[in-house]
């Protein structure tokens, strides 16, 4: 080792004297002396290699109380960052899906921290189960006798066909076969189900006969699932539920459909494209009906399952009930929101979800002009910015090609590279709070539908 280094080497403080750094003893005081002194050994592990490499000091050994309030931040930096979500996907899987409504946030927090009636019956008229009061609720929204919820829509799916088919047949369209992301594949959650998968029809069209011909006396369960996230077009056919639970009642089969989204308002009545409603499908027969609670719904992540007391009975008393129920919290945000579909006229308001949807393309272009007047010169030089329209995405399984108008801010590197508009988008989601966007066609398009605080945004970006 050379003496220039072990002179280096000595210029590093002992970690017992930067714990008693006046600048330092604060943070020992708020956070402990062992996360304090852990963070202190890895500077000081860096600093060492630093000079093992390049024989020299790190510039931040300037000032060690700045380096360790840097690593602090750097360490307590939650996993589940909050970002302005601008990718022009509202309904985003990866960002969390739905934001939940006010009154249902301040129910999750009020159940966090108090005790509450989960399952404890305070008129004495012995509730059950846990989803008692909610359940009671969806039957009021939707017409069902009865209701079940558990973790997901994958998990509503799974024990449905776990409790009401287990060792059977279960008859589904080959046009309906899905993937959803994150590998939910019908015929692998069958299989997890204990059920045999009987694909009908062709991947274009299915018939009602074809349904009837697989009708044997291993069947239990005729099945339909929402081709949420593609869309077969052109020469088609599929049956509607109102045929086949006709089908299912003359063969003495229960029938069910996996609903995906499912939206208990009637979405074209606010101008979007219209989705099926569960309400709707039991009303034509159908014996179960699952689907989420984070999708157009827009409550917290759940599954929710509607239908017949008798199936529904069957589901709560299935084993995997225990393991898929949901928690409090959960609980608490369903029936917060639910609450809300009581008042339909408020809906559009108070659901942010429908709120976000409903945006008029205005809204968005004023904003965007906005953003450029105050973001332009910043960026000149080197992006030319413009407002200019574009199209957002439902997400989370409403059709992919059901688009709504909408307008973004767009950035367009004056030197032409594909580089510099990678690392601006890099350097966006190392923000304090991460800006997403989307790259498309030579630009960074920020689509302004679901920015409901301009000035924030404008805060983050000239930082
Ligand atoms: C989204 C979706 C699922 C999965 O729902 P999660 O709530 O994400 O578990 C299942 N089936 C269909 C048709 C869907 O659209």
């Amino acid at each position: 080792m050379s003496t220039e280094s072990q002179y280096l080497y000595s210029q590093l403080p002992a970690i017992d004297r930067l714990l008693r750094d006046p600048a330092i003893e604060p943070r020992v005081e708020q956070h402990g002396q062992t996360l304090i002194s852990d963070l202190l050994r890895q500077l000081q592990l860096q600093a060492r290699e630093t000079i093992k490499q390049h024989q020299r000091l790190p510039d931040w050994c300037a000032d060690w109380p700045q380096a360790l309030g840097a690593a602090l931040a750097q360490r307590q930096r939650t996993a589940l960052a909050p970002v302005f979500n601008l990718s022009g996907t509202v309904l985003h899987t990866n960002l969390g899906r739905a934001l939940l409504a006010q009154p249902a946030i301040e129910a999750v927090t009020r159940s966090m921290g108090e005790p509450v009636t989960l399952e404890y019956d305070l008129d004495g008229a012995g509730r059950g189960h846990r989803d008692r009061a909610i359940a009671d609720l969806l039957c009021q929204l939707t017409g069902a006798e009865d209701a079940c919820i558990v973790n997901n829509n994958a998990a509503a799916v799974l024990l449905m066909l776990a409790a009401i088919a287990p060792g059977k047949q279960v008859v589904v369209s080959r046009g309906e076969l899905v993937e959803i992301g994150g590998a939910f594949r019908i015929p692998d959650v069958m299989r997890q189900a204990g059920c045999q998968l009987v694909e009908v029809g062709t991947t274009n069209r299915t018939h009602l006969k074809d349904y009837r011909n697989a009708i044997n006396d291993q069947t239990g369960l005729l099945m339909k699932v929402h081709t949420s996230n593609y869309s077969i077009q052109g020469f088609t056919a599929a049956v509607d539920e109102a045929e086949l639970a006709q089908l299912g009642a003359e063969h003495g089969l229960p029938t069910a459909t996996d609903l995906g989204s499912g939206s208990l308002i009637d979405m074209a009545q606010y101008g979007l494209p219209a989705e099926p409603m569960p309400q709707r499908l039991l009303a034509a027969g159908v014996d179960l009906v699952t689907f989420s609670g984070d999708k157009l719904l827009g409550g917290p992540q759940a599954g929710i399952i509607v239908g017949k007391k008798a199936l529904i009975a069957r589901l709560q008393q299935h084993p995997l009930k225990r393991a898929l129920r949901v928690g409090k919290l959960t609980l608490a945000a369903l029936e917060a929101t639910l609450r809300l579909y009581q008042q339909p006229e408020l809906l559009a308001q108070q659901l942010p979800t429908l709120r976000l949807l409903t945006r008029p393309q205005q809204a968005m272009q004023q904003a965007a002009e906005h953003l450029l007047q105050v973001l332009t010169p910043q960026f000149a030089g080197h992006f030319q910015l413009r407002a200019e329209p574009c199209w957002s995405q439902i997400g989370s399984g409403s059709l992919p090609v059901d688009r709504l108008p909408s307008y973004a801010l767009t950035f367009t590197p004056q030197d032409g590279r594909g580089a510099t508009l990678e690392a601006l988008a890099e350097r966006w989601r190392r923000l304090p709070q991460p800006v997403i966007g989307r790259i498309n066609d030579g630009r960074l398009w920020l689509d302004l539908r679901c920015l409901e605080q301009e000035e924030a945004l404008i805060e983050v970006l000239s930082a």
